[in-house]
């Protein structure tokens, strides 16, 4: 059986799923839908029926009569439907209510028990299913969370890359880690891949800018969180985002062609870059094995592998050097630290 994403996808451009992070009421759905339906390349309106929430007390979503407003949506603005399901039974409902797409959340994908029992109650069964990134950044549990659904017969497949929930993520909600869904299409290259820069960014003032490097990145389509009225939203408040601003978002994105051939200059700068990234990899290696032997040094010598005011020292010097070479400081940090840790790996 055939992806039905690529389907969907070749007539919807940019293909966009748009809807309030969660049902709130008939009027709420309907008066959002009615105001989005218009909007080129919509290809489903999204409602979230049962939320996960991080504290109990919040608004836990309407739960299963939300279904029954989502099928007045559909039926008044032929707009297909996605609904979050965490459960067998989430999956079952939706599918007796005829829900178009299911999408697995973060919260769930990271549990291989959860993805596998939806995966069984799926079984059978034509639907689309989407798989949200783990809200870790582990490549390995986003792709199993994939398969899992594969070996259940399920082909209608597509991913969702939300960000990820890590201790440093500013400025924005959700670290992006753009390497993880670049790789995650290099495993599946035949996987549409989603961006949802709502969940990343965690404000509207990101959409835009996260939306745009999502196409520049060769993803295959947006789901974006729309409210009627996003001000007095019962979940996600900060980043969700009127019709009217979702439709100034929509037509301020450049869709850029996907570079099948190159031409010659572009050639050219790769071929440059693929030379100094030979060096790089030479010169680390060499860096690393001296790192050894400083390693087997300071145990003859009874010294800890970390050094602190000889690292402080090299950092703030790697930092001013990189800064006399139009480098950042936030970058040079980055790179250093990466490097130091793993020499003091190898000294251990
Ligand atoms: C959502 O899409 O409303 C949601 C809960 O997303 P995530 O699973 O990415 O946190
Ligand atoms: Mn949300």
């Amino acid at each position: 059986m055939s992806n039905k994403f690529k389907s969907i996808l070749a007539t919807s451009r940019p293909a966009l799923i748009a809807g309030p992070c969660a049902a709130e009421s008939r009027e709420q759905l309907v008066n959002t839908a009615e105001a989005l339906a218009g909007i080129q390349g919509l290809m489903a309106f999204r409602a979230g029926l049962w939320k996960p929430r991080t504290r109990p007390g919040d608004f836990e979503g309407v739960g299963e009569k939300g279904l029954a407003w989502l099928q007045e949506v559909k039926e008044r603005f032929g707009l297909r439907l996605a609904v979050e399901i965490a459960f067998p039974a989430h999956a079952e409902a939706c599918l007796k209510a005829g829900i178009d797409i299911m999408w697995i959340g973060a919260r769930s994908v990271v549990s291989p028990f959860v993805v596998d029992d939806i995966a069984r109650a799926l079984k059978g069964s034509e639907a689309c299913v989407m798989v949200k990134n783990p809200l870790n950044p582990d490549l390995s549990l986003w792709a199993g969370g994939i398969e899992r659904l594969m070996k259940n017969g399920i082909t209608s497949l597509a991913a969702v890359h939300r960000g990820f929930d890590l201790y440093y993520s500013k400025p924005f909600r959700n670290v992006p880690l753009w390497e993880i869904p670049i790789e995650l299409k290099n495993n599946f290259p035949e996987l549409p891949v989603f961006c949802d820069p709502s969940h990343i960014g965690g404000q509207r003032k990101y959409l835009l800018q996260i939306s745009q490097k999502a196409f520049d990145l060769g993803m295959d389509g947006l789901m974006i969180e729309a409210h009627i009225d996003p001000q007095h939203a019962l979940t996600d408040v900060a980043q969700q985002v009127s019709p009217r601003e979702l439709k100034e978002i929509m037509s301020g994105l450049k869709i850029r062609k996907q570079q099948n051939k190159a031409d010659a200059a572009l050639e050219k700068y790769r071929t440059s870059i693929d030379e100094l990234d030979d060096q790089l990899l030479e010169i680390l290696s060499k860096r690393m094995q001296i790192a050894e032997w400083i390693g087997k040094l300071k145990k003859e010598q009874d010294l800890a592998p970390y050094q602190p005011d000889r690292w402080a020292a090299v950092l703030d010097d790697r930092i001013k050097k990189g800064g006399s070479l139009s480098l950042s400081k936030d970058f040079v940090m980055k790179v250093f630290n990466l490097i130091h840790m793993e020499s003091l790996d190898r000294q251990e």
